[in-house]
């Protein structure tokens, strides 16, 4: 028995919670999470969301900002679209509860912290643990709306469509391609069930689970993309993967990160033998650098030294500045033995944004009818070739607006949809894996794969050979695919397989240095060939 819903969202985090609140006066909402409801990326964001509140900000700076760090690939139109509309999506999350930190001067207004590659201060947050916070706030609210229920522990294997349920039969001939919902396993039963949907929404997050190091949290495997893609939407942008420079470098700390606020507040980068080296890789900006340039620096002397790690230090501002700063930065260091008001904090890169995705239009659909994408899984154009710190919460909040509101408007078109029969979920002659070893060992190889030979610093070299090594890999995926039954960790597999193969086969494509897309053959940009997004579609890139 298919489950039928009005609209099905998929992943709950900022964006997904966001838009469920957004639709939920029109019609039934059913936000299905693979995790705990919180497991989510946003719960570890810690410095904040941009916002233009300061008096000597403005529209213009902020647009400025964010296409300067694009690289010559943010969409003036979006960005400015996204930028303009921050300040009334910090209102609602004010008046939803967020208890954001105020200016200590003046109680009034909030306090707005500085970041790399902001030209002023602009970051509203909560001390350092903003997206905790945020996501307690929404999620608090979800679960008081009688519309919106919360199914955690469901993960969406694939998308239905139109096409699919037809066969195969091409968009051309039915007309049009349709979401209709998603395959979707429950975890406690094991058993893959039919979701149907009017409307379909992705807002599965990042995928730096792609990479051995990352800051990212474990359901971060790029699902959505995977599914979107398989299901025919273009997605763009996916060699621009952002690495954060500094996570804490520890043998127990699991992708724990040193927020870019700590730079904003004067903390140095130091080498391993405790010497400055930014002004060697950015004389004007030195160590408030955009991360591409700090995260390459890093690589840089690492490589140089042979050491693991450089060093952090903020221990030159006072005790009570920084225990009020950055109370969670502070606490979680002691844990591991690093009093940050004393010592210099050992740090690495990780891997930890995608700047590109599912594209959407303007308000976050996708290429297939009923089915948008929004948050770290869309490419909107709002990041281009490297995103602004900051810009990704607010990218959240704006397009889950947008999209709710042309939903709003379409409505009349969706709401007396009916899906045709949907047949169920077939696992063949399945059986059970018996040695989970296939999975774990691809999951390894594939994360180790992407860091050595697609990581900060590329290479054409690297890139064909991780392309054949992937390859490999892949096949021995699907082959298994239909001859096991699945669980989580084989559908995440296949789905960081995937995204993989999107970030390599559009590494390759980009011949020349943009954002943070580093080649070591083609150190520069090359405006006149390149500056367009990097579009895969399956149609044409058949796995
Ligand atoms: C450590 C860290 C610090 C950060 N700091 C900042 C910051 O200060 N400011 C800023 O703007 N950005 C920051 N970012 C980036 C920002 O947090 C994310 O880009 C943003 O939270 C993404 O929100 P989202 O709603 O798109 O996805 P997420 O918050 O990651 O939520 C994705 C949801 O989808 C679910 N999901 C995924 N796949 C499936 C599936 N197949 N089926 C069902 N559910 C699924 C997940 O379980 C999860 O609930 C940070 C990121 C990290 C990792």
């Amino acid at each position: 028995m298919a489950y039928h819903t009005d609209f099905l969202v998929i992943g709950s985090g900022i964006a997904g919670l966001s838009f469920a609140l957004k639709v939920a006066n029109l019609g039934r909402v059913t936000i299905i999470t693979k995790k705990r409801a919180p497991d989510a990326n946003t719960t570890l964001a810690q410095g904040g969301i941009a916002c233009v509140l300061g008096e000597d900000d403005s529209f213009e700076l902020h647009i400025a900002d964010t296409l300067r760090v694009g690289d010559g690939l943010a969409k003036e139109e979006i960005v400015s679209l996204v930028v303009r509309q921050a300040p009334e999506r910090i209102y609602e999350l004010l008046e939803l509860g967020v208890p954001f930190t105020r200016d200590p001067e003046n109680p009034e207004k909030l306090h707005l912290a500085l970041e790399g590659g902001h030209s002023r201060r602009r970051i509203v947050h909560v001390e350092d643990h903003t997206g905790r916070e945020v996501e307690k706030v929404l999620l608090a609210h979800v679960k008081e709306n009688p519309n919106i229920e919360v199914l955690e522990d469901h993960l969406a294997v694939d998308l239905i469509t139109l096409c699919k349920v037809y066969r195969g039969c091409p968009k051309e001939v039915l007309g049009h391609e349709q979401c209709l919902g998603a395959y979707v396993l429950t975890e406690k039963t094991g058993e893959i069930e039919t979701f149907l949907a009017k409307i379909t929404v992705l807002a599965t997050g990042g995928a730096g689970k792609v990479y051995l190091y990352t800051s990212n949290a474990d359901v971060a495997t790029g699902d959505g993309i995977a599914l979107a893609y398989r299901a025919g939407c273009r997605v763009a942008n996916l060699e621009f993967v952002q690495f954060h420079p500094t996570c804490l470098y520890h043998p127990k700390a699991k992708n724990f990160l040193i927020s870019e606020a700590l730079r904003g507040e004067g903390a140095i980068l130091l080498d391993p033998f405790g010497k400055p080296f930014m002004h060697k890789y950015d004389p004007e900006r030195k160590d408030l650098a955009p991360r591409d340039i700090v995260a390459r620096a890093i690589d840089f002397e690492l490589k140089k030294s042979g050491k693991e790690c450089v060093y952090l230090d903020i221990s030159h501002k006072p005790r009570e500045f920084i225990l009020k700063r950055f109370p969670y930065i502070y606490e979680t260091c002691l844990q591991f033995g690093i009093d940050i008001t004393r010592e210099p904090i050992p740090v690495v890169p990780a891997a930890h944004y995608f700047c590109g995705g599912v594209i959407t239009d303007r308000f976050g659909l996708t290429d297939i009818k009923g089915l948008y994408a929004v948050g770290e899984c869309a490419c909107t154009g709002l990041h281009g070739a490297n995103r602004l710190a900051s810009n990704s919460l607010l990218e959240g909040l704006a397009f889950a607006h947008l999209a709710a509101s042309h939903v709003y408007k379409e409505w009349p078109l969706y709401q007396n949809f009916k899906p045709p029969s949907v047949p169920a979920w077939d696992p063949g002659g399945a059986i059970d894996m018996e040695e989970k070893v296939l999975i774990s060992y691809n999951w390894d190889a594939i994360r180790r794969l992407m860091w050595n030979y697609v990581g900060i610093v590329r290479t054409e070299q690297r890139l064909r050979l991780a392309k054949k090594h992937l390859q490999t890999i892949l096949e021995e995926i699907e082959a298994h695919y239909w001859a096991y039954i699945l669980t989580a960790d084989f559908i995440e597999l296949r789905n960081i397989a995937h995204v993989a193969k999107l970030v390599i086969e559009s590494a390759l494509r980009r011949k020349e240095s943009r954002g943070t897309h580093f080649m070591v053959e083609y150190p520069r940009k090359n405006d006149a060939l390149f500056r367009k997004d990097t579009i895969l579609w399956r149609a044409q890139e058949p796995f």
